[in-house]
C-alpha cells in the first residue's frame, strides 16, 4: 500500500488487471469468480461490451457540458428513472451518499413550506446511507459516526421493521417531515423487514403526511428481483435514492421523486458541477436498457432463489450458521462468529466475497451470472463455512 494513500480501507493483498463478465484476473494472470461486483456496483458484470463501446463513443464526442446548458442524455436518464421507479422527477448526482443529501435537502425544504421549524426525519437502527456529514448522521451506526461530533440534526432512531416504534414517535412529535429506510437493509447484513412493513410505513406516512424516503443505493436496479426492491410490495415513496449499479461502475447516483417531492427545489437551491454529464448519464441510459432487455430482474430473482435455497438446504444445520437470508441476488450468510477471515480464504480459493458487521457473510454477485457460476459461489461459501465448524 503507498504511504500516500489515507487510512480509510483496508484492502485485501489483490490488485485486478482486468474482467470480463463475472471473471476478475489479477496482475499475475489468476482469474477469481466475483460475488461482490465491487460492492453492488458492476451489476452487469465487467467490460460488458454495450456498455464499454458506449462510453467510448461518448469520450471521442463530449464528456463534459455543465449543468448550465442542456444535456439531452441526462434529460433521457430522468426519462428512464421516472419509467423505471414510477415517480416523476430526478435530480442526478456522483454518489449515493449524494442522492440522500439531496434527498434531505427537498425534506428539510419541504418541511419549512409546511410551516415545521425544524423538520425531523425517523431514520432507522443499523441503517446505513452514506458518509458525508448528513448521510452520516443518518446512519445507524455509532461506529461510523464516532469522533465525528457534531453530527448534523433533526435525525430521530427507530428499530429497523418495528411499526410500534414509529406509532410511538408519531403520538410524541409535532416536527416530522419524513421516514427514510432502506428496503433491505445493506452494510447491517442484509436485512430483510418482515412482510407488510414498507406498505404500513406508507401508510403512516399518508396519515401524518410525511414524506417516504426508500434508500434503494444497495437493494435497488434488479438486484432483489425487481427494478427497486420495495415493488415487491407494491407500495411508492415520496423520495428514492438510487446509485451504485446505475452507471455499471461509473460514478453516478440520483434521487427521484414524486408529487410535492419532485417540485421541491428552485433554480440555485440545488446543484452538481459533475452531475449528469453526458458521459454518465448516456452509460447510465445504456445500463438500463441492457438490464429491461436481458430481464436482468427476472434473472436475478431466478438465480437467487436457486442459490438461497441451496445455501438453506447445506447450511441451515450448521452450528456456526445464525441465518441465511435475502432477496434475489443480494445474500447474507450470518455465522455465530467472526467470518472476517473468510475474505482471505475465499480470495485464495478464487473467490471474491465481502463479510459485513464481522459476521455477516455478504454477496452481491453480478446479475448476469450463469447457473454454473451461482453453483461454483455456493460450492465454495459453502465449503469455507463447514470448514469453519
Ligand atoms: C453504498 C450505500 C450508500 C452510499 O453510497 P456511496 O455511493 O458510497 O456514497 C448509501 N446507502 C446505501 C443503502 C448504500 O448501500
Amino acid at each position: 500500500m503507498s504511504d500516500h494513500l489515507m487510512n480509510t480501507y483496508v484492502p485485501l493483498p489483490v490488485a485486478f488487471a482486468r474482467g470480463e463478465g463475472a471473471w476478475l484476473w489479477d496482475e499475475n494472470g489468476r482469474r477469481y469468480l466475483d460475488a461482490i461486483s465491487g460492492l453492488g456496483v458492476c451489476s452487469l458484470g465487467h467490460a460488458h461490451p454495450q456498455v464499454a463501446d458506449v462510453i467510448a463513443d461518448q469520450a471521442k464526442k463530449l464528456l463534459h457540458s455543465g449543468n448550465l446548458v442542456r444535456i439531452p442524455w441526462q434529460e433521457q436518464l430522468a426519462e428512464r428513472l421516472a419509467d423505471v421507479t414510477a415517480l416523476e422527477k430526478a435530480f442526478i448526482c456522483n454518489s449515493g451518499t449524494e442522492a440522500i443529501e439531496c434527498a434531505l435537502k427537498i425534506t428539510r425544504i419541504a418541511g419549512h413550506r409546511k410551516g415545521l421549524d425544524m423538520p425531523g426525519v425517523i431514520v432507522m437502527e443499523h441503517s446505513f446511507h452514506g458518509r458525508t456529514l448528513a448521510a452520516l448522521s443518518a446512519t445507524g451506526s455509532r461506529k461510523a459516526q464516532a469522533g465525528f461530533e457534531p453530527l448534523v440534526g433533526g435525525f430521530i432512531r427507530a428499530p429497523f421493521g418495528d411499526l410500534e416504534a414509529i406509532a410511538t414517535i408519531a403520538k410524541r412529535r409535532q416536527d416530522i417531515a419524513a421516514i427514510l429506510v432502506e428496503p433491505i437493509q445493506g452494510e447491517s447484513g442484509i436485512r430483510v423487514p418482515p412482510p407488510g412493513y414498507l406498505a404500513a410505513l406508507r401508510k403512516i406516512c399518508d396519515e401524518f403526511g410525511w414524506l417516504l424516503i426508500f434508500d434503494e443505493i444497495q437493494c435497488g436496479l434488479c438486484r432483489t428481483g425487481k427494478w427497486y426492491a420495495h415493488q415487491h410490495e407494491s407500495v411508492l415513496p415520496d423520495i428514492l435514492t438510487t446509485a451504485k449499479a446505475l452507471a455499471n461502475g461509473l460514478p453516478v447516483g440520483a434521487c427521484v421523486a414524486r408529487g410535492v417531492a419532485a417540485e421541491a427545489f428552485a433554480p440555485g437551491q440545488h446543484g452538481s458541477t459533475f452531475g449528469g454529464n453526458p458521459l454518465v448519464s448516456r452509460t447510465a441510459c445504456t445500463v438500463l436498457d441492457v438490464m429491461r432487455a436481458e430481464n436482468l430482474a427476472e434473472r436475478a430473482d431466478q438465480t437467487g432463489s436457486e442459490m438461497l435455497e441451496r445455501f438453506r438446504q447445506r447450511l441451515s444445520a450448521n452450528a456456526v450458521v445464525r441465518e441465511v437470508r435475502g432477496r434475489g441476488l443480494m445474500i447474507g450468510i450470518e455465522l455465530t462468529l467472526d467470518a472476517n477471515h473468510l475474505k482471505l480464504a475465499a480470495l485464495e480459493r478464487g473467490l471474491l466475497l465481502n463479510v459485513t458487521q464481522d459476521r455477516v457473510i455478504r454477496l452481491l454477485p453480478p446479475l448476469i451470472i450463469d447457473a454454473e457460476q451461482a453453483e461454483e459461489i455456493v460450492e465454495v461459501v459453502c465449503s469455507l463455512v463447514e470448514q469453519t465448524a
